[in-house]
């Protein structure tokens, strides 16, 4: 008997080839990132033994403690999708093989300063409060441009494109930030930003992945649907 997680594994990958089949792309230009927080080393490698090389974690104490436990055998990495503190910064540069939650300049200099002596160019996605929400993580849209601007001094940071959560509502609604994003990627095209081609798209999530899909994201970020309900704990 297949395991849950090898059921709930093909089971996603089913629906982001359905969805890319109903939106008419080629499935190879969407990237699964299995999104492991809270859950243990065997189920990411269980997960990665159908193929997987990055696994998105949101809190540097867990990437911490896991990179401890993680051996070349494994073959795989993780990409941080948390918000990141300065004071963290070394930790991320040293284990992180990817960042998508760049959203101030202060963080882009620290990462910046604590990757250049490791010889260390980490990819970079600028993550994009798209929903206006007030609790949301990310830079406003606007605001981007501004920032991309002080970007030019981090050659360390190798800037490929924008990250975002959507808003938890209707499907108009969750569209809508998606159309957001694609505004925004097109004025960073225009200007021609940083030199970057801005091709990566991170948005979609368990539950929005395939309107996700449908509005060009290139990357979907899945927790739940792959490995279960996450347990915080008592103090959660
Ligand atoms: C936890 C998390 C996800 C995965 O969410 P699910 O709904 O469990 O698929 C995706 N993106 C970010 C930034 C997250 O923190």
């Amino acid at each position: 008997m297949p395991s849950d997680i090898a059921q709930n594994l093909a089971s996603v990958e089913a629906r982001i080839a359905a969805a890319c089949s109903a939106a008419d792309r080629d499935p190879s230009t969407v990237s699964l990132l299995p999104v492991s927080k809270t859950h243990p080393m065997d189920a990411l490698r269980e997960v990665a033994s159908h193929g997987y090389t990055l696994f998105g974690e949101n809190k540097v104490q867990e990437l911490v403690a896991k990179s401890a436990e993680l051996s070349e055998d494994d073959g795989f990495g993780f990409s941080v999708i948390g918000h990141l503190q300065t004071n963290k910064a070394k930790q991320v540069a040293e284990l992180a093989s990817e960042f998508q939650c760049l959203d101030s300049a202060k963080i882009a200099v620290a990462l910046d300063k604590r990757l250049q002596p490791l010889g260390k160019r980490l990819p970079v996605l600028i993550q994009v409060n798209s929903s206006g929400e007030e609790q949301k993580s990310g830079i406003a849209p606007e605001e981007v441009p501004g920032l991309v601007d002080e970007l030019t001094a981090c050659d360390a940071l190798d800037v490929r494109g924008l990250m975002t959560v959507a808003i938890k509502g209707d499907e108009p609604q969750v569209a809508a930030c998606f159309e957001r994003m694609l505004e925004l990627q097109r004025r960073l095209r225009d200007a021609q930003a940083l030199g970057s081609s801005w091709d990566e798209l991170s948005m979609g999530m368990s539950g929005d992945l395939e309107l996700a899909i449908a509005h060009g994201s290139t990357c979907v970020r899945v927790g739940t649907a792959i490995f279960g309900a996450r347990d915080y704990g008592p103090l959660a």
